[in-house]
């Protein structure tokens, strides 16, 4: 079959719920793609954000191959060896204390709401708690997770969604005071806005929510789906902060390419929310996906990546800089470490998107008008700069 196959097929059979880029991967190598034709793209997408370790790392093959020949999946009414393994490498990396793995950033999102509403349930008893979510976030599309989705335009045909959720302003802590009532039970926020168009949060903003939470006994809960796993250069955003949530959500780079997510609880949530009957879940935390997990975690560890990405991220920022002082239509960049947004002015993003494609280099957009850089987190100096110039030739 030829690659027009591949694609009249997808149209074919699949729902029509993304407009995809005529392009059919069939193999990755390190930071670089290989469609069906055998051309090589250099990756600055990662699947979003997901491959942080680049494309066919042998120990982690050989982990995965070596757990399937083991057992796939158990089900939670038992216990399995990597995700016992799994669960300590994830508590040890983000210093809190109990984790819930899940399939997904979505399911992830829904379990620290579950979290957050039965937490102020079991001090009141009452049914009608709210959670102050941001505008321009972006947590998911199932029910809850879109609830607390700052895009009325992702949530409009689907209303209702779940009750209680209130908005305010991403770095402006006054609209977040001013979204408080006496129902509030979570703040909930992604460290750095992916999706919205990568803004970094402001120290004075997390650590204010962090104080307002403390106050009123609200859990802060941070969304570390896209932002975390050594992508700032730290293993979780909000540890450069040193503003540590009560609930954190992860997934994307957790599994690097197996689908995995999870919600980890500080002491005093874990203690005070789910028991058993709560929550549940057949495939989470199977042993395949935390088999993935602990793997990336132990390959993080030699790789040395969060070193590596705080070491190479200037080079990175550099390079961008320059781009947003030669062309027009850059007229800014934000982000942190290898999440990095240039913001497009005068011409749709989605054009420059198709023409780096077009020229060997993948990647995507976030917010309505900037490119987004979310690469492998292996990069080095000489593919910033192949991705230097392959931008430069679409420009
Ligand atoms: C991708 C993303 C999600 C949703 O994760 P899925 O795995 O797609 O369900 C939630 N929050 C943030 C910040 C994300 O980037």
């Amino acid at each position: 079959m030829k690659t027009s196959d591949y694609i009249q097929k997808s149209e074919q059979y699949l729902l029509h719920t993304y407009n995809r880029a005529p392009v059919v991967w069939e193999r990755g190598e390190g930071v670089h793609l290989y469609d069906t034709d055998g051309k090589e793209y250099l990756d600055f997408a990662a699947g979003i954000a997901v491959y942080a370790l680049g494309y066919g790392n042998t120990r982690y093959n050989e982990a995965l191959k070596e757990q399937v020949d083991q057992i796939l999946h158990t089900s939670n009414l038992f216990y399995n060896i990597p995700q016992a393994l799994a669960a300590e490498k994830l508590v040890r990396a983000s210093g809190l204390s109990k984790v819930f793995f899940t399939n997904s950033g979505t399911e992830a999102i829904e379990g620290a709401i579950k979290v957050a509403r039965k937490y102020a349930y079991l001090k009141d008893g009452s049914t009608d708690h709210e959670i102050i979510a941001m505008n321009h976030s972006f947590h998911g599309r199932s029910l809850g997770a879109l609830s607390v989705t700052g895009n009325g335009h992702y949530q409009e045909p689907f209303k209702p969604l779940i009750g209680g959720i209130r908005f305010a302003d991403f770095n402006d802590l006054e609209s977040v005071k001013a979204q408080i009532t006496e129902k509030t039970c979570a703040i909930i926020l992604e460290t750095v806005q992916g999706e919205g168009g990568i803004f970094p949060g402001t120290r004075e903003f997390l650590e204010g929510v962090r104080k307002l939470c403390d106050e009123k006994d609200i859990l802060m809960i941070l969304d570390e789906i896209q932002c975390g796993m050594g992508r700032t250069g730290w293993m979780f955003a909000w540890q450069e902060y040193g503003v540590r949530p009560d609930v954190m959500t992860c997934a994307k780079a957790l599994g690097c390419g197996v689908p995995v997510g999870a919600f980890v609880l500080d002491e005093k949530a874990a203690e005070h929310s789910l028991v058993p009957g709560d929550h549940g879940t057949t495939y989470g935390g199977n042993p395949l996906a935390c088999r993935a997990v602990s793997t990336v975690f132990d390959l993080y560890d030699s790789l040395k990546i969060t070193e590596h990405v705080q070491k190479t991220a200037p080079y990175l920022e550099k390079k961008l800089d320059a781009l947003v002082e030669k062309y027009d239509c850059f007229s800014g960049r934000r982000g942190k470490g290898f999440m990095q947004g240039l913001v497009v002015e005068g011409r749709p993003v989605g054009e420059i998107v198709g023409k780096a494609l077009e020229n060997g280099l993948v990647v995507i957009s976030a917010g309505s008008n900037v490119l987004r850089l979310v690469p492998p987190l292996i990069i080095t100096e000489r593919d910033i700069d192949e991705m230097a110039e392959k931008l430069e030739a679409s420009l």
